[in-house]
């Protein structure tokens, strides 16, 4: 145990593999604990502002959608086109990986282990892991002075090291990724991802078609514990007329709503990604909001390191809470009114049939920012809610 890194990243997810680059580019010695070997079940959904802010080639893309078709309760649909842009799709095994590589080759030292847990002694912090091949697996450990826990939703690290870190909230997803049909029907486009709001296949998010080239991800996602999400999406097969192609995989994952309350624990440990609860509510989008998480955790471990001071890990929380602390609180609020009756739903569907809320979700989600825009067709759609919320317009 005579190496010493000055930072042990566990997880190479987005968020993991972008801290351990950002840090690996800044000249720190990283090592990157993952516990390798399962394909993070996701639907791979990412926005354009990904590729630039992370610098990501645009060839790790399966497919550009250019338009979503949400469906309401009744079955009434409203199809929103992307304009000036699109919705990029990537195959978590190929993109994940491409992440990993690219921080090995920038000086990050890479180990298949699974993280089992933190001690301290005079001299400081020793991150312990097992090999994963045999139950108990060969324990091994390394000497580090800071950690960056990015295991994913329901993290190890977080639950270990960080205090409130079971005051999460979970939506459970399920999905199969199936060989996409041949040519296009009604109910299935090649460069559409359509979304269903209907509490058969979901009672309290949505269910989705997203379609990634040669493969095809549907999947539900739900609070409810006991809903049967197998039969809601066989339901959702047989509606789209995808029930005879192939299924080449059954997966499922909790995903995180809720950005923990404290990420660090304000000496050594500082968490990124899923890990800390940041998923977008209402859209479940997670990969842009890891990296970022990766990234501003990153930056903290740096001027922590450079001070000495173990607060500085408070920083990365902050910074990100800043940046899109306000879209998150939207959204939850967003989720938790209109995705709780189908009538509510089918309001909402019908809120979504005007240019300037279609203008203004593209390119809000396009470009992570909050769009200012036309004040007046701000004004169009604040009254719009208006009436939906109070019943002023029929559903
Ligand atoms: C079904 C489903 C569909 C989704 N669809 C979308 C979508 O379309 N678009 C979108 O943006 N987001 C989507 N998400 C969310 C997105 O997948 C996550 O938010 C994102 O993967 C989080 O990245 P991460 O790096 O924080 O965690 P993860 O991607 O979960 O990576 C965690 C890493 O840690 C490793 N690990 C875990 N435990 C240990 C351990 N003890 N020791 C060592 N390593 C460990 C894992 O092997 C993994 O490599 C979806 C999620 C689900 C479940």
């Amino acid at each position: 145990m005579s190496e010493v890194f000055d930072v042990v990243v566990v997880g190479g997810g987005p968020a993991g593999a972008t801290a351990a680059n950002d840090l690996a580019l800044a000249g720190r010695r990283v090592l990157l604990l993952d516990r390798a070997g399962r394909v993070k079940p996701c639907g791979g959904a990412v926005p354009p502002q990904l590729l630039v802010d992370f610098n990501v080639p645009e060839s790790l893309l399966v497919n550009h959608v250019h338009a979503a078709r949400i469906v309401s309760p009744k079955g009434k649909h409203v199809d929103m086109p992307v304009e000036d842009g699109w919705v990029g799709m990537v195959d978590r095994d190929v993109f994940d990986e491409w992440l990993r590589e690219r921080a090995t080759q920038h000086g990050v030292e890479r180990r298949t282990g699974i993280f089992s847990h933190i001690t301290r002694d005079e001299t400081g912090t020793i991150v312990h892991y097992t090999d994963g091949r045999s139950r108990h697996g060969a324990t091994a450990s390394v000497r580090t002075r800071m950690v960056i826990g990015a295991d994913g939703a329901l993290s190890k690290v977080a639950k270990q090291e960080i205090p409130r870190a079971d005051e999460g909230k979970h939506v459970f997803a399920y999905h199969e990724i199936i060989a996409s049909p041949t040519s296009d029907t009604d109910s299935f486009v090649a460069d559409r991802c359509d979304v269903y709001y209907q509490a058969k296949v979901s009672p309290d998010f949505y269910a989705w078609v997203f379609p990634h080239g040669a493969t095809t991800s549907i999947g539900t996602g739900t609070f409810q514990q006991g809903f049967g999400m197998r039969e809601a999406v066989r339901e959702l097969r047989e509606r789209t007329g995808l029930a005879e192609c192939e299924t080449i995989r059954r997966e499922g994952a909790p995903i995180p709503l809720k950005p923990l309350p404290k990420w660090d624990n304000g000496r050594d440990v500082v968490l990124a990604g899923d890990a800390a609860g940041v998923v977008a509510p209402a859209s479940g989008e997670g990969i842009f909001y890891a990296m970022t998480g990766g990234r501003v955790a990153a930056d903290a471990v740096m001027e922590a390191l450079a001070s000495g001071d173990g607060r500085d890990l408070a920083l990365a929380r902050k910074r990100f809470m800043r940046a899109h602390g306000q879209v998150f609180w939207v959204l939850d609020i967003m989720q938790s009114f209109w995705y709780t009756t189908d009538r509510r739903r089918e309001s909402f569907v019908r809120i979504c049939d005007d240019v300037d809320v279609q203008r203004l979700t593209f390119q809000g989600y396009m470009h992570k920012r909050l769009v200012r825009g036309n004040p007046l067709a701000h004004a169009r759609i604040f009254f719009k809610n208006i009436g939906h919320l109070t019943g002023l317009v029929p559903a």
